[in-house]
């Protein structure tokens, strides 16, 4: 190690989980290099990163060659849209930046002799036929349905990173991570809770698909990456969930975003999207046993500091990432 900072870099680090595993990286001493093409995530989220002397950007698209000077000792890939609004917009660049782009980052981490660790995703699982979903259950995928084309550039994803770990003998790790939330996730991403939040704070209506009975689980950002920290230096190659088993029907979020907001919003209700998962929650045991994990913040704690982040942005900035 020879005294020398560790260097990691890190893939789609301009958006919501990137920059904060950014911010932890770079907290923990390593020389940070972000990488991100900027399709999704907004140099926002960096930018107080920029005067540090141990962060590099490169503005790229991974999917096509990755080149980057000097040693690496870790990759992470978090380049991939990760919202349906954003995967059903890009469908091509989603399958490609799972597949060539994971592709490139293998051949880099191959060729620098770095450990790579892919952000893999609950949606392997697919509209799930049990509950909760451990890592051995194999997922119920609609491959050619609209959310085919993230669904199967993970599950592609981690099919090649297995196959770079066994032949090539590359140290691969896989995160399968589940809804993570919390300060510069995207208001406007069409997901649930940020909608919620987006909502309640301009005190229009909160917009509830089907009956607002399928449940979700929701993990706060800083459990998130705590739990990618530890499963980076731990020693298994394959795939671990990270979530928050917590979990909770659409409805019922919907009004504790409600309260939480003091908002004076009601619920509407609207069509269920096609083939939106009715059922997610995760298995932690293996993440508890392996990394001794598990999430720190409750929901509550977790959208406390969430909605305090967004109310502290001034109208115009709430209004610009939710139209
Ligand atoms: P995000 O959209 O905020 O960030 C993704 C970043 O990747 C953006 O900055 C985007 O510009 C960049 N990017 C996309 N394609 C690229 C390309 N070809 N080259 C370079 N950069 C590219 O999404 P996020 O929520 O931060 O998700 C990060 C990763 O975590 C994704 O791989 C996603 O699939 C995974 N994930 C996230 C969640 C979650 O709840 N947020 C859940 C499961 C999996």
């Amino acid at each position: 190690m020879n005294g020398q900072p560790k260097r990691i870099l890190i893939t789609g680090a301009a958006g919501f989980l990137g920059s904060h595993l950014s911010d932890r990286f770079i907290q923990e001493g390593y020389q940070v290099i972000g990488m991100d093409n900027l399709i999704t995530g907004s140099l926002r989220n960096i930018e107080h990163l920029f005067k540090l002397p141990n962060f590099e950007f490169y503005h790229h698209d991974v999917s096509k060659f990755v080149h980057v000077p000097g040693h690496l000792d870790y990759i992470l890939h978090f380049a991939s849209p990760a919202s349906p609004i954003d995967y059903l917009r890009i469908p091509i660049q989603t399958l490609k930046v799972g597949s060539l782009g994971t592709h490139n980052l293998l051949g880099l981490a191959k060729s620098k002799k770095a450990r790579i660790l892919v952000a893999s995703t609950s949606e392997v699982y697919g509209d799930p036929l049990v509950s909760p979903q451990a890592e051995s259950y194999w997922g119920n995928v609609n491959p050619v349905g609209p959310r085919g084309v993230y669904d199967e550039a993970k599950r592609f994803q981690e099919a090649m990173t297995m196959a770079y770990h066994n032949f090539h003998g590359v140290e691969t790790r896989i995160v399968r991570i589940f809804n993570t939330f919390g300060p510069r996730m995207r208001l406007n991403d069409g997901r649930a809770l940020p909608t919620f939040i987006a909502q309640a704070l301009q005190n229009e209506d909160l917009t509830v698909f089907g009956n607002g009975q399928q449940t979700r689980s929701f993990c706060y950002v800083d459990d998130q990456v705590e739990g990618i920290f530890r499963l980076l230096h731990a020693e298994y190659a394959e795939p671990v969930n990270i979530g928050n088993p917590d979990e909770i029907t659409v409805e019922q979020m919907a009004k504790e975003i409600i309260s939480l907001t003091n908002s004076s919003s009601k619920l509407t209700y609207g069509e269920l999207p096609v083939d939106d998962p009715k059922q997610r929650r995760p298995d932690i045991r293996l993440a508890k046993e392996l990394l001794n994990w598990q999430p720190a913040f409750s929901r509550l704690q977790g959208l406390e500091k969430t909605i305090a982040y967004y109310q502290a942005l001034d109208k115009i900035d709430l209004k610009e990432t939710t139209q």
